[in-house]
């Protein structure tokens, strides 16, 4: 039996024991690593320090506060794909992908990209392409708020 620092509290412990006696963080055996990441963390350039299912859990959540429809969250590829509804004065909606990019070293940024849903299929224009971004930006930056207010 060795003992190992706990990268969380800084106490010793076993490194046969599941999780530190102090503040109950997960032990790995092989030295002092640091614990896998609980939750999602907004860094002050915009990427997220976690883990790629928290940052897709992050993002889904974001499209469901918005309002709009979730239609995959795939924490393996780390994809969540949504549409937007269609509103009065609005004659389209907007499909999408957030893609969580790996930075490495648990450190992640949120990218995407989307199209409008034309009805009839008629019609595309530059306007209409941007508004479809804009929604991408939207669930980043509400990701960073969530990540800001409720998960710390
Ligand atoms: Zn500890």
């Amino acid at each position: 039996m060795a003992l190992v620092t706990c990268g969380e509290c800084g106490r010793e412990v076993s490194d046969k024991a599941p999780n530190c006696i102090g503040c109950g963080a997960p032990i790995e055996a092989a030295g002092n690593k640091v614990a896998q990441p609980t939750k999602a963390e907004l860094q002050r350039d915009g990427t997220f320090i976690g883990t790629k299912a928290l940052l897709v859990k992050l993002a889904a959540k974001a499209v469901l506060q918005i309002g709009w429809r979730l239609d995959n969250a795939d924490e393996q590829a780390g994809l969540v794909a949504f549409t937007t509804g269609v509103t009065w004065g609005s004659w389209s909606g907007v499909s999408g992908t957030v893609y969580i990019e790996d930075l490495g070293n648990n450190r992640f940024r949120p990218v995407g990209s989307a199209k409008q849903n034309v009805r009839g299929g008629a019609m595309l224009s530059i306007n209409l392409f941007n508004e479809a971004e804009s929604k991408v930006e939207r669930i980043i930056e509400a990701m960073r708020s969530l990540a800001n207010n409720e998960w710390n």
